[in-house]
């Protein structure tokens, strides 16, 4: 369905991914009303209508189901009742509630990857001392226990790599599912993002490099620094998960490019992701942008990578500093006007653009001392 200019669209879900994607819906021409609990939420800046209520609540469901033209969201967490609520009440949410439900657990994500044929890492259920017992045989050490739900940025993982490991983890078990994962002896991480329209078309982003601190994304590269036969092995991949899937809407997927050649799924979401916020600066159209046009029925092709860049992370304890840096014309801050700046939170990002990738790479990595 191709939604106009001028229409409704609501977004479940309110911190800085929905201020970005609000921001892009009123440079398109649209009014957005935003679902999100919080009072202090960032996406409520750019909002049109902020309902502070739960993401569960019924009458403001209803409310947006009868004066939304089309609903997104921007996390994956977004309970299924209320998507039921909002379909029950005649409104329209073209993604739909698979792709939560698929990313919202790791052992139902990787499996669904598996079925169309492409690798991730090696993994079993894990429910107990006994199940983990039998995982470590088969998979052996080194090897990460990850909780299948309502994990993110590394929380809720435990490397093993002996006996010791093994044993701190099972005092550590509690009454959920987990899956244990082959450990994958990486080159390098990579993500790439792609959107489904509901017109049927696709559009896959540039393949990026991405450099984790504490299990916290620090920065991307844009391009990644490898083939460019690697980096088109990864935006077929990248299509072929989101037409397999038959979804709708933005996904996001995190790779591993393996020692030993090979493109390992790790994780992906529905939602726009944290390693394309260079997309803002660096490719003729945002992740934003495309995931407004894609849910709005538009005809999408690939977007193009204008310029080289480095994104740079500000969480927490880096905005005193970065506020203070004497920033040069081709750096863009973008603070999410979130309240408190706690250690690990994110703030904001800086997208560095340029000609040679390395420079940019060390001046972010100055930037962020
Ligand atoms: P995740 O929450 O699954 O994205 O994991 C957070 C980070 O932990 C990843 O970005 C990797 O740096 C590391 N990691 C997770 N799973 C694996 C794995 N199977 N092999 C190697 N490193 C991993």
């Amino acid at each position: 369905m191709l939604i106009e200019k001028g229409k409704w669209i609501a977004v479940l879900g309110g911190g800085q991914l929905g201020k970005m994607l609000c921001e892009s819906a009123k440079r398109q021409g649209y009014k957005t009303m935003v679902l999100e609990p919080s009072k202090a939420a960032c996406a409520a800046l750019e909002a049109d209508l902020h309902l502070a209520k739960p993401y569960d609540d019924k009458e403001s469901l209803v409310y947006i189901a009868k004066n939304s033209s089309v609903v997104t969201y921007e996390f994956e967490n977004v309970p299924s009742e209320s998507i039921d609520i909002l379909e029950e009440n005649g409104g329209y949410i073209p993604q739909g509630r698979r792709p939560l439900y698929i990313s919202q657990h790791r052992f139902r994500e990787k499996s669904s990857i598996n079925n169309l044929g492409i690798k991730t890492a090696e993994f079993r259920a894990v429910t107990d001392k006994e199940s983990l017992k039998k995982a470590v045989e088969e998979i052996g050490y080194p090897s990460i226990l990850k909780t299948s739900m309502g994990g993110y940025d590394g929380k809720g993982q435990w490397v093993l790599r002996n006996k010791e490991d093994f044993e701190k983890a099972v005092a550590e078990l509690s009454d959920r599912e987990y899956i244990l994962e082959q450990m994958v002896d990486f080159q390098c991480e990579l993500s790439c993002i792609a959107v489904k329209s509901t017109d049927g078309s696709v559009g896959v982003f540039p393949v990026v490099e991405n450099i984790h601190k504490n299990g916290i994304l620090h920065i991307t590269i844009a391009p990644a620094r490898i083939s460019e036969e690697v980096q088109e092995k990864v935006k077929e991949i990248t299509k072929k998960i989101i037409e397999g899937l038959n979804f709708v809407g933005p996904l996001a997927i995190e790779y591993f490019y393996g020692k030993d050649g090979e493109i390992y799924v790790n994780e992906m979401a529905p939602r726009p992701h944290n390693s394309a916020h260079y997309t803002m600066d660096g490719c003729d159209k945002s992740q934003f942008d495309l995931q407004i046009e894609g849910i709005c029925g538009k005809h999408l092709e690939d977007p193009k990578l204008i310029k080289k860049s480095v994104m740079l992370n500000i969480l927490g304890q880096d905005v005193e500093r970065i506020e203070k840096a004497e920033l040069r014309a081709n750096e863009k801050l973008y603070m999410y006007g979130k309240g408190e700046a706690k250690t690990d939170r994110k703030m904001g990002h800086l997208n560095i653009t340029g000609e040679n990738l390395e420079e940019l790479i060390k001046r972010a990595e100055e930037l962020a001392k």
